[in-house]
C-alpha cells in the first residue's frame, strides 16, 4: 500500500509544529500499520516540544496515546487483525533482555524506544507501532476518549499504586492524568484531595466534580494530613510543600517525566518514614491492567478535541493551562466531532 499521509513534524526542539505531506510509513518486521483516529495531547509532548527531553529524535511526529485501525502488517506481527481497533503507549519497544526487562521493569529499560519521542507518534493520519507493544481498547469508549487512557490513564495508574493503600490522597496538578486517577481512587474508597494553580477556580470545582472531598490552591493546607501525595504538575517546589502535608510513613509520588529543580528541604520533613519516588513510563502490564479496570471503575474521559492541523493550538492551550480534562487530535475533517457517533 503505497500513498501519503498529513503529519504535524517536529523539525527542531523549541520551534513550532510544521505540517507536511510524508510517504506513508511501510510496517517492518513485528509493525502494525494503523489509520490514526485519535491522538491525545500529553505534557510530556510539551517537554520534547521545548527541549525539557533531550533524546528526541529529529525531525519527530509527536504524540504517544494513539487510537487508530491496523490497516496493514508487517511479517510476524501477531496480536491483532485488520481492521482492529488498537491504542500505542509510550512504551514504544524494550531490548526484552537487560536485567530491567528480565525482572518485568521493562519500564526502566536502558535500551527501550518511545512513541513520539525516539519513534514517529501519533500527530499523523498513520502510524507504525510494534504490535508486541499495543493494546486492545474497552469498546465503552469513543476514539477520542480512548486515547486519554493510553498514557494520562495508566501512567496515572502506575502513580496510583506506587501510593500504596493510602486512605487520604492529595493529587497536585489537576490536568488530564487527575481527573482520570480521580475517578479511580474514588472508586477504590479513597479521600482525594486536589490542589491546583493559585485561584484556579474551575478546576477545583472541576475536581470537586469528580469526586474530591476537598480541593484548593497548591499552596494551601490540605484539611487533614494525607497518606500519599501525587505530583503530576512538573513544579519541584511542590515536593517539599506535599511532604509538609504528608503523614508518617506516607509516599510523595512525582509522576512527570520532567520536573523543575526540587529547592533544598530540612530533613524533618522527610523523616518519619516518609518516602519521595519517581515514576517512569509504564510496563505492559500496566497497561493491560489498567485498561481492564477502567470501564469497570466507571472511568470517563473528558476530551477537547482539535483538528490535527491544529496541534500547535492544542499544544499551546494546554501549556497554559486551559484544557478541561485531556486534549486530543481527531483525525479527518475539521469540526468532525467524533463524540458524535455515541448518540
Ligand atoms: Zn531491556
Ligand atoms: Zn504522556
Amino acid at each position: 500500500m503505497g500513498g501519503r499521509m498529513k503529519a504535524m513534524i517536529l523539525d527542531a526542539q523549541r520551534r513550532p509544529l510544521r505540517q507536511a505531506d510524508l510517504p506513508r510509513p511501510k510496517p517492518g518486521l513485528g509493525e502494525i500499520l494503523l489509520e490514526v483516529h485519535a491522538c491525545g495531547v500529553c505534557r510530556t509532548d510539551l517537554h520534547v516540544r521545548d527541549g525539557d527531553l533531550q533524546q528526541a529524535k529529529l525531525p519527530l511526529i509527536l504524540g504517544h496515546e494513539i487510537v487508530g485501525v491496523v490497516v496493514e502488517k508487517g511479517a510476524n506481527a501477531e496480536g491483532f487483525a485488520l481492521g482492529q481497533r488498537v491504542g500505542v503507549p509510550w512504551l514504544g519497544r524494550t531490548c526484552g533482555h537487560c536485567a530491567y526487562c528480565a525482572s518485568g521493569r521493562e519500564n526502566l529499560c536502558d535500551a527501550a524506544q518511545f512513541t513520539g519521542y525516539t519513534l514517529d507518534g501519533g500527530y499523523a493520519e498513520y502510524a507504525l507501532a510494534d504490535a508486541r507493544y499495543c493494546f486492545a481498547l474497552p469498546d465503552a469508549y469513543t476514539d477520542a476518549e480512548a486515547a486519554p487512557l493510553l498514557c494520562a490513564g495508566l501512567i496515572g495508574y502506575r502513580a496510583l499504586a506506587a501510593a500504596g493503600d493510602a486512605k487520604r490522597i492529595g493529587i497536585y496538578g489537576f490536568g488530564a492524568a487527575a481527573h482520570i486517577i480521580a475517578q479511580v481512587a474514588r472508586w477504590q474508597g479513597r479521600e482525594l484531595f486536589a490542589f491546583t494553580k493559585p485561584g484556579d477556580a474551575d478546576g477545583q470545582a472541576f475536581a470537586r466534580e469528580l469526586g474530591a472531598v476537598w480541593a484548593g490552591d497548591s499552596s494551601a493546607a490540605p484539611p487533614q494530613e494525607m497518606d500519599a501525595a501525587i505530583l503530576f504538575a512538573p513544579v519541584g517546589a511542590l515536593v517539599p510543600q506535599a511532604l509538609r502535608h504528608t503523614a508518617k510513613g506516607g509516599t510523595v509520588v512525582c509522576a512527570g517525566i520532567h520536573m523543575s529543580a526540587i529547592p533544598e528541604f530540612p530533613y524533618s520533613i522527610l523523616w518519619g518514614e516518609r518516602s519521595v519516588r519517581s515514576i517512569a513510563n509504564l510496563t505492559r502490564h500496566d497497561g493491560e491492567a489498567f485498561l481492564e479496570l477502567a470501564p469497570k471503575a466507571g472511568v470517563r474521559t473528558e476530551v477537547q478535541t482539535f483538528p490535527l492541523a491544529s496541534a500547535n493550538e492544542a499544544l499551546e492551550q494546554l501549556a497554559s493551562g486551559r484544557v478541561r480534562g485531556a486534549a486530543v487530535l481527531v483525525m479527518g475533517e475539521p469540526g468532525n466531532d467524533p463524540r458524535q457517533d455515541r448518540q
